[in-house]
């Protein structure tokens, strides 16, 4: 692939922006360009859609409405429950918000009868909402609602569902596709086999016999789209060989199956991680084979990918859409800290991408086929204008832009494909929310044109003109390291690229060779003695500079971690024995860290706090350091809990004795180093290195010791506290976070894909070491078949192994005596409760294989196990109460996950639990600094919250400052007050 698509990944938008400008037509072209879009706009307005058809379904429920997102949660959710009080439950609650009928909240010119679909949701609404409402129409439904009970108004939504799905699915199977496109004249199709991404070899499986027996069954000339997605379950950038050797050839069998045919296969475009392993799976398939490829606009190299595609010189087929999965790439840029997004920000932006990109996939006619793939009059009106005579042709999705499509054939020929999706209702659910998520959006072309409030001059207007001179990005949308209003983010490293992973692997292999990790000499008695006597002394005069000058040094220190992140990636991996994802999010959370505490230290420690009084007095409260503070950190996290501690000490105003665990010395010394050279003074931070028994418990036994901040076991917690209640002299500040036995609760309107893909994270990643890790999953026993399948099925496909190797899932347990315990455990399970699935790990090295095991509540284990080791209970929806008082009673509260589509679920669970991190429809761990302050209560921790607004004044003494201002002269405040 070529070098230019690599860097145009994160270019800035201006500057992708600049090359795109030239390819656009010029103004004489766009003037006629806007006419002709101007007649197909007014007849696509003009025509009423068909009363049951996608678009009336998108015209009445936008995005920007509240009937709109509850009825894409009832979409989402409702075909999937098993049981019926669950399916009540979601159907009450998501109706009962929003106006239904009369149009829902948009334009109401249609009646609200005007579809069966549109019928049943608003009585449903209406029937959802009748306990509370007296009005008599609403009482005769009231009346009618009690006959019919909620038994038919589930039917009723259900079969809603159903009409409203056979408008944007083409059939059940193939087969049936086939026939009813058949009736479509003039259409050419292009098949798409609904669901989601496989999660396990079985998915990959059976969607691979899905397509072919859809290749087979469409007829010549007609085509399939493949989703790699679907046909792997590890189809990501780190898993580069295993998707050549196994990937690959699944794909070149359906290739081959094809082209015997006549039948074309496109290969599907999917998310921008995935983009350069698709392009160079593609460019290997298409030397011989003859392929299709999706491509779209809204990534910033999509031009860079035309160019190549024109540069390989192979007959392609090129779908160019404008992108399906904005939303998401923008959360995962934010979330991941990356430099630049993969996408644009403006809408506008893209459509001039499409523009440009068009030109030059219509540029290179002896090879390339384009397929333009749009509801959007203006570009439907540009394309006419570029092709000219080059062979081309338009795709619209199955059930939409009917009048867009029947406006063009009318006025003159072109060729058109209808991309049309094939599958069950319960497949259909991703699709239908992500169409609606994609037209229902405010800035869609389908969504405006439904709109009358929006004139169509400014619908079909040229895309430049939308632009801001010069060119800005959507100030509304932040670059990640602008996230936060008051500091800087902290960026991550792009690991879903080769050449960022390439260069980690080398990096550490050479770090490797160069530097063998053997034993760290400890800190001996009287060099510790030694190092709190000079801490002490110098706390006078650290306490007494500003909390600014204090702060400036901590937020260099975080900028000297950003720039050596291969150094601490590779660190962290060869001491800490975390793979590459772990290690980089350490560097990211101690980084912000600091420039959190950073900035707390200048918002609360700056000024004084001035309060209220009489009158001729000033009240101020102050905060200042305690002395000398004790960090102790564990080796889980060995940077970033370390560094968080440590900065926090420091920002406070104290003097500090940080010691690493005795597993991760080296981490917690490069630490110290880059704190110093960021201006901490050496006698004011100082490293203490062995282990709890000859380092930990003197330090804290030492009454010099004003305070301790400890994370780690709560075994130790407990030792360190009745060490610090021994000692004679001031009692000593104790902030510790302990361990959790943390559970994750799924009902039955959870999507178990989604909570499998959470569940292995929480579970395994890190090799299940990090305090916030899943222990325990309480699953709904209408899902917990699926979910226990789709769990091993997931388990199988982990790479347990050395963590210096970049396709590394779950690397090594830190020590033989953890490894042993963990090994116990797991014997015993394996004699007593029932095995759901495993990972293979390397039979020899310091590893514990990811494993699951089904238990009744009863046998479920009130301790932590901290290892890579889940217990699943099925438990009846009756049984909730029982299993959030089991939660209670294990004593610990430190995170907890719920999936549920279901507020009122996700409320009692929040209502009864007593943890410190509640996670809902997402994985339960990686806290982000400022963002989820993480810790917990009861045996988790004494709080308060690391990377929180309560943290730092736990590390200070308050002081307050009276003085009586009448004392000279009298209370001249009132004396000087101006004349009424
Ligand atoms: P650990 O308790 O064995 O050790 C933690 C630190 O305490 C180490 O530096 C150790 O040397 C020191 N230590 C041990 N005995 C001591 C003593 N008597 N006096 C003073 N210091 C002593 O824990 P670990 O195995 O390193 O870490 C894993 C544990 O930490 C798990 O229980 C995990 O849940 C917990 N943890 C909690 C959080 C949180 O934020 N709540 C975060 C990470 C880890």
């Amino acid at each position: 692939m070529d070098q230019r698509i690599r860097q145009d990944h994160r270019i800035s938008e201006a500057e992708a922006l600049e090359r795109l400008r030239r390819l656009q037509p010029d103004d004489s072209i766009s003037q006629k360009i806007t006419e002709n879009a101007m007649r197909l706009a007014r007849e696509v307005r003009a025509s009423r859609p068909a009363g049951l058809s996608a678009e009336s379904f998108l015209r009445h429920y936008g995005l920007s409405t509240q009937e709109g997102v509850a009825l894409m949660c009832v979409a989402e959710a409702l075909l999937r429950i098993p049981d019926p009080e669950t399916a009540d439950a979601l159907l009450r609650e998501k109706l009962s918000a929003g106006k239904w009928g009369q149009g829902g909240g948009q334009g109401g010119e249609d009646s609200w009868a005007a579809s069966a679909a549109d019928w049943a949701l608003m009585l449903t609404g209406t029937l959802a909402r009748w306990r509370d409402a007296d009005e008599e129409p609403v009482a005769q439904l009231k009346r009618l609602a009690a006959r019919l009970g909620e038994p038919v108004v589930r039917t009723a939504v259900r079969q809603a569902m159903r009409i409203l799905a056979s408008q944007f699915v083409i059939g059940e199977t193939i087969e049936e596709a086939v026939t009813r496109g058949r009736a479509l004249e003039g259409y050419r199709f292009s098949y798409d086999m609904l669901g989601e991404a496989a999660r396990t070899a079985e998915d990959a499986a059976r969607y691979f016999d899905a397509y072919s027996k859809a290749i087979r069954g469409t007829p010549a000339g007609d085509g399939v789209s493949v989703k790699l997605s679907a046909l792997h379950p590890r189809f990501e950038e780190a898993k580069r060989a295993r998707i050549f050797s196994e990937l690959l050839p699944r794909v070149a069998e359906l290739a081959r199956i094809a082209a015997e045919r006549d039948v074309g296969i496109t290969i599907d475009a999917e998310e921008s991680e995935r983009l350069e392993l698709t392009l160079d799976l593609f460019e290997e398939l298409s030397r011989k084979l003859v392929l299709g490829l999706a491509l779209q606009a809204y990534q910033k190299r999509a031009l860079a990918v035309c160019d190549w595609l024109v540069g390989l010189r192979r007959r392609i087929s090129i779908r160019l859409v404008k992108g399906a999965y904005w939303d998401g790439e923008i959360k995962r840029a934010q979330q991941l800290g990356m430099a630049d997004y993969p996408v644009f920000t403006r809408k506008a932006a893209t459509d001039i991408s499409y523009v440009a990109c068009a030109r030059r996939l219509l540029s290179a006619p002896a090879h390339l086929y384009p397929a333009f793939a749009t509801h959007n009059c203006r570009t439907v009106a540009t394309i006419l204008e570029l092709a000219g005579d080059r062979p081309f042709e338009f795709q619209k999705l199955f059930g939409m832009g009917n009048a867009l499509y029947s406006a063009l054939l009318r006025s003159q020929p072109a060729a058109c494909r209808i991309y049309a999706p094939v599958g069950s209702f319960t497949d259909l659910l991703p699709y239908l929310v992500r169409r609606l998520l994609e037209n229902g959006a405010n800035t869609s072309f389908v969504h405006q044109i439904s709109d009358p409030g929006v004139p169509l001059e400014t619908l079909v207007a040229d895309p430049l003109a939308a632009l801001p001179e010069p060119y800005s990005p959507d100030a509304r949308i932040p670059l990640p390291r602008n996230l936060y209003p008051d500091r800087a983010n902290s960026l991550g490293l792009d690991l879903s690229r080769q050449d960022v992973l390439e260069a980690l692997r080398k990096k550490i292999q050479s770090d490797k060779d160069r530097e063998r990790l053997g034993e760290v000499e400890a800190t001996s008695p009287r060099e510790l003695d030694f190092s709190i006597a000079r801490a002490l002394a110098a706390f006078d005069s650290w306490t007494r500079v500003p909390a600014n000058e204090r702060a400036g040094a901590l937020e260099r220190a975080a900028d000297t971690m950003g720039e050596r992140m291969p150094e601490l990636v590779s660190l962290i991996v060869r001491e800490g024995g975390r793979t590459y994802a772990d290690a980089v999010s350490e560097v990211r959370e101690a980084a912000d860290f600091c420039r959190y505490y950073a900035l707390q230290a200048r918002t609360h420690f700056e000024q004084p706090l001035l309060l209220p009084g009489p009158a001729g007095e000033r009240n101020e409260l102050r905060l200042h350091g305690r002395g000398v503070f004790a960090c102790i950190a564990p080796w889980n996290f060995p940077l970033a809990i370390f560094t968080g501690q440590v900065a926090a000490a420091l920002a406070a105003g104290n003097s500090v004795i940080a010691k690493p665990a005795e597993q991760t010395p080296r981490i917690g010394f490069r630490a110290v180093e880059i704190l110093h050279a960021a201006g901490i003074p050496a006698d004011v931070l100082c490293c203490a290195v062995g282990d709890g028994e000859s380092v930990g418990a003197p330090l804290v036994a030492d009454a010099r010791i004003a305070g301790v901040a400890f994370t780690g076991s709560d075994e130790t917690a407990r030792r360190i506290n009745a060490a610090l209640a021994a000692r004679a002299g001031p009692i000593a500040t104790l902030i510790a976070e302990t361990g959790g036995v943390n559970a994750m609760l799924v009902d039955a309107s959870a999507l178990p894909e989604q909570v499998v893909d959470d569940v292995v994270s929480s579970a395994f990643q890190s090799a299940g070491q990090r305090c916030s890790a899943q222990r325990i999953l309480f699953v709904d026993e209408g899902c917990a078949a699926r979910v226990m399948r789709l769990i091993a099925g997931a388990l199988a496909e982990l790479k347990v192994g050395d963590p210096a190797e970049p396709d590394t899932d779950i690397g090594p347990i830190i020590d033989v005596p953890a490894r042993e315990a963990l090994a116990r455990h797991i014997a015993r399970l394996r004699s007593s409760a029932k095995l759901i699935g495993e990972a293979k790990a390397p039979a020899s090295g310091n590893y514990v294989a990811p494993v699951a095991f089904e238990l009744p509540i009863e046998a479920l284990p009130k301790v932590e196990v901290f290892g890579p080791i889940l217990h699943v209970c099925a438990y009846r929806r009756a049984d909730l109460g029982k299993v959030l008082q089991w939660i209670r009673d294990t004593g610990y509260g430190l995170t907890l996950g719920v999936h549920s589509r279901i507020q009122s679920f996700i409320d009692s669970v929040m209502r009864e639990a007593r943890v410190g991190n509640i996670y809902v429809n997402r994985s339960m761990i990686g806290a982000v600094v400022g963002v989820q302050p993480f810790g917990g209560e009861g045996l988790s921790g004494t709080g308060p919250k690391a990377g929180g607004p309560h943290y730092l004044p736990r590390f200070a003494t308050e002081r307050t400052l009276t003085v009586n201002t009448a004392a000279v002269g009298g209370v001249t405040e009132l004396l000087a007050r101006p004349l009424d």
